[in-house]
This record gives structure tokens, C-alpha cells and sequence, in this order.
């Protein structure tokens, strides 16, 4: 099945989103666990986490993706900001075991200046004190644009993170498909050639989920600036190709492109509609 949705905002809590989801035609989707700019996150509330979960069994809906907010940084130079980021995402990974099997994404991080070998090296340290053994939540590295010192702009440096963490059964990977078109990647002119490049590096099996942007920046730009479906970069045309892709199309598909519900409704009726169903 067609998995398919897009980022909803989170403020009136899982139910809501639930219902937001299914007006919109969406069988997934992601949201913030707090507010993306940091801060405190609201208290489950374990009411609304049941009626959700029924709604969802329900109606169909699954594979939720929780963003991390994109403030933290897990290689920043500076402890405290490392240590508040360590705090999020153990409190984030926790809130997310009210919905046991879901995923957690996040940013990797930037190194500034302190280089890539010490950048993964603190990734890893910060996922070595936030994993446990127990949790359901698989933890997503996303792919990033390059942007800058950003981190996980090449498959490389995700690989080098998966390769220092211990406890790597509860990681996985988050193709943006915007990133990686910005970071180097041909994602319209190579797709087959960049997932082969993909596996040999990271392995097909660690990709967990995939963003669906459009890019308003050429390839390789490093900008990182999401486009409509089809307005962009990309096309419609890679876009109907990924989502058929027989390594892609099992996976859950995320909209984060610059949309009111709306417009998401738009966009995910354009994609099912550019699904071909096959018979295996
Ligand atoms: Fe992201
Ligand atoms: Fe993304
Ligand atoms: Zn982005």
C-alpha cells in the first residue's frame, strides 16, 4: 500500500493530526515533537494518545515520524549546547514510546569548524547516551543539503556515524530527496545510480523513510530550499519515478514542501495518482 502524507502541525495533539491526515488523503505523516526552534514540549496526554491510537488502527494510519527540532545540535562545540541537546532528544525518544514502533528524525548536526572526524565523533557520543535497549523508536539520520559544516550531505559521513554507534539496531536513514539533490546526488537524472551508490555505502536496508521535496536551487547549489512538487528542480517526472522506484515505494512518503493543508491535499492526490500498481 501507498503510504503517503506529509508534515502536520502537532499543537492540538495526535488525535487532531489524525483527523487532519485522513481530510487530507494522507496514510502517515511527520510533526514536531516540540517547537522546532527548541523549548519545552507539552506533556503527553494519554487520553488523547489512546483515542489516537484506535483512530489510527481504524482508519488506517501508520509509521508516524517525529521531527526533532532543528535547533539542536548533537556535535556543537560548546558542552551545554550538546548537553541540551542530549536532553531533547532522550525526553523526545521517551514521549515517543507512547506510540511504540514509530521513528525519531534529526539533523545530524554542523561541525563548525571543528571538522567532519570530530563532528561524527560527537554525533555518535550524543547517540550513545540517548539510545537504550528497550525502545521501539527507530532514531533517523536525515540527509543533508551540505550546507555549510552540515553533516550527513554524504552518505559517507552517515555511514561513519551508524559505524561508532552501538546500539546501530535502532538507527536508520531519512532520504530528503531535496538534500540530496542540493548536496551532489542525481536524484532526477540517476536515481537507480544514486541508490546503488546508496546501498553500497549505507545499505538499502537502513532507509526508513523518504522526504518528498522539490528543490528551488539547482543540483549540488548546498542551499536546501524545499519547492512545491513538480515547481521546482526535480520535476514531477522524479518524483513519479521515486515513488515507484521498487527499492522507494514501500516506504512512507513526507511532504515538507511550502503548503497549507490544502495544497498538501493537492500534492498527495497528484502522487497516488502517479503510482502504477504492480502485482507483486
Ligand atoms: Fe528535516
Ligand atoms: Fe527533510
Ligand atoms: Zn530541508
Amino acid at each position: 500500500m501507498f503510504k503517503i502524507g506529509c508534515h502536520l502541525s502537532s499543537s492540538d495533539g495526535y488525535l487532531a493530526m489524525g483527523r487532519a491526515a485522513e481530510r487530507i488523503g494522507a496514510n502517515v505523516f511527520q510533526f514536531f515533537t516540540r517547537n522546532p526552534r527548541g523549548g519545552a514540549a507539552k506533556a503527553v496526554d494519554p487520553d488523547d494518545v489512546s483515542a489516537f491510537l484506535d483512530f489510527a488502527a481504524e482508519r488506517g494510519i501508520c509509521c508516524l515520524l517525529a521531527h526533532a527540532p532543528y535547533t539542536l545540535n548533537a556535535c556543537a562545540e560548546k558542552p551545554h549546547l550538546r548537553e541540551f541537546t542530549r536532553e531533547t532528544m532522550a525526553d523526545d525518544i521517551r514521549r515517543m514510546e507512547y506510540l511504540p514502533g514509530n521513528m525519531y528524525n534529526f539533523h545530524p548536526g554542523s561541525h563548525v569548524g571543528q571538522g567532519a572526524k570530530r563532528g561524527v565523533e560527537l554525533i555518535a557520543d550524543t547517540l550513545n547516551s540517548v539510545l537504550t535497549p528497550d525502545q521501539t523508536t527507530t532514531v533517523l539520520l536525515e540527509t543533508m543539503a551540505g550546507k555549510g559544516s552540515e553533516l550527513g550531505g554524504r552518505f559517507e559521513e552517515l555511514r561513519a556515524i551508524i559505524d561508532a554507534v552501538e546500539l546501530d539496531g535502532k538507527l536508520g536513514v531519512c532520504l530528503d530527496t531535496c538534500h540530496a539533490y542540493d548536496a551532489g546526488y542525481d536524484i532526477r537524472g540517476d536515481l537507480d545510480g544514486v541508490l546503488e551508490e546508496f546501498d553500497k555505502i549505507v545499505g538499502l536496508g537502513r532507509l526508513r523513510a523518504v522526504h518528498l521535496n522539490d528543490s528551488k536551487n539547482p543540483f549540488g547549489s548546498h542551499k536546501d530550499r524545499h519547492e512545491k512538487i513538480g515547481d521546482g528542480s526535480l520535476g514531477l517526472e522524479t518524483f513519479e519515478r521515486v515513488v515507484n522506484h521498487p527499492h522507494l515505494r514501500d516506504l512512507p512518503f513526507y511532504l515538507e514542501t511550502p503548503n497549507e493543508l490544502p495544497g498538501y491535499a493537492d500534492e498527495i492526490a497528484l502522487l497516488r495518482s502517479r503510482v502504477r500498481v504492480c502485482d507483486e
